[in-house]
């Protein structure tokens, strides 16, 4: 039997992390999950621990990591990713960024394996270039609440753009744009899983400043089917990743309110100081390089998202809200 490809996922139990481990089972790889739980949830991954091709460390990536024998593939996706979680743990979320990529770009460089990080469309700031292209440099504050994810991520471009090019590492940088979808937690204060919650809970919906902010929400199968692609193509440099399809943050709550059939209003609360005024990701360059872009239209998305959170009971979303998994397993 060939052996399996063996690839490491850190922050495998977050949303994203998760969904990648599930995608690279199916692929028939060999997965190897890091996290060590500060923003994600053991549930998320709870399926795939009984499999024989998965292990699961509960460890902190902003200390030195190492995992024996082959390693073929990384993705660095551990770090705080909503801003309340990054207004909380603003000195973890600069470790992960800049210790945590320099791990995992040491551990690739031992293995000769080929890393993928993530990054943001949060290098772009609050962008004065709009829709914004990979050759935006963007608008970012570095002492504002938000610098403390912005700058990380901008500063892990840089790291891992130096071992491309300083060690010869085979590196993709995924500037990954809005993302939802089920394992989103519901109180990680991003405006999905916020909105959704208060309308379950009957409460109104809280929607900032005035709302004609925009965003462009992806659906995560559409991500989660562009990483993949980005990791195995052959290009080194930032590619946008994201769902076009821009919308208001206040027409995004009404449609959240149809969606889920309730009564309740929109009350309007201040805007979080340096909130991103418009955000549209151009992806013409991951259509041509990759042959990628997002099937999953808004409507649809929502739908399945919806489906996931109304699966659990009252006291069970009641109880999604505390990080209730202190047992983890080591292999
Ligand atoms: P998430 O909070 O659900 O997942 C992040 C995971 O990383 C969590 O499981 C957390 O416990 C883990 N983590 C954090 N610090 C760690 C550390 N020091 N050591 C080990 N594990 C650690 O967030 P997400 O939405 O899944 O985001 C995942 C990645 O994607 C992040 O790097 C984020 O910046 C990036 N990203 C996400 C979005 C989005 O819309 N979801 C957009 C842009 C970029
Ligand atoms: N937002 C809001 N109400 C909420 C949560 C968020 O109006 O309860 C707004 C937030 O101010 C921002 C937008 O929704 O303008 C998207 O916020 P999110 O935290 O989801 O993502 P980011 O700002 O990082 O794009």
């Amino acid at each position: 039997m060939t052996q399996r490809k063996k690839v490491l996922v850190t922050g495998a139990a977050g949303f994203l992390g998760s969904h990648l481990c599930d995608r690279f089972i199916q692929e028939g790889f060999h997965v190897v999950a890091m996290d060590n739980l500060i923003t994600g949830k053991m549930s998320n991954v709870e399926h795939l621990l009984p499999l024989e091709q998965f292990d699961f460390y509960r460890q902190d990536i902003s200390k030195f990591i190492h995992i024996p024998g082959d390693l073929h593939f990384i993705l660095h996706f551990a770090s705080p990713a909503s801003p309340i979680d990054y207004l909380k743990i603003p000195i973890q979320t600069l470790k992960v960024g800049s210790l945590g990529v320099h791990h995992c770009l040491g551990l690739a460089k031992e293995k000769r394996a080929r890393i993928l990080i993530a990054s943001t469309s949060e290098v772009y700031g609050d962008p004065e270039v709009h829709p914004q292209k990979e050759t935006y440099w963007g608008n970012v504050n570095p002492i504002g609440p938000r610098g403390v994810y912005d700058e990380a991520k901008r500063f892990q471009e840089a790291m891992t753009m130096a071992y491309h090019t300083f060690h010869g590492l085979e590196t993709r940088i995924a500037r990954i744009f809005n993302t939802y979808g089920p394992r989103m937690r519901l109180n990680d204060g991003r405006a999905l899983p916020a909105f959704i919650g208060q309308a379950l809970r009957g409460e109104d919906l809280t929607v900032f400043g005035d709302g004609s902010q925009t965003r462009s929400f992806c659906y995560v199968d559409d991500m989660i089917e562009g990483i993949y692609r980005l990791l195995m193509s052959d290009y080194a440099l930032p590619v946008n990743l994201g769902n076009p399809d821009e919308i208001t943050i206040l027409d995004f709550a009404k449609e959240i309110m149809m969606l889920t059939n309730t009564e309740q209003k929109i009350s309007f609360g201040s805007l979080p100081a340096d909130d991103p005024k418009q955000r549209r990701p151009d992806i013409a360059l991951a259509k041509s390089l990759l042959d990628w872009q997002p099937r999953i239209a808004r409507e649809e998305g929502l739908r399945r998202t919806y489906a996931y959170f109304k699966g659990f009971s009252l006291e069970e979303l009641h109880r999604m809200e505390h990080k209730n998994f202190d047992q983890y397993i080591v292999k």
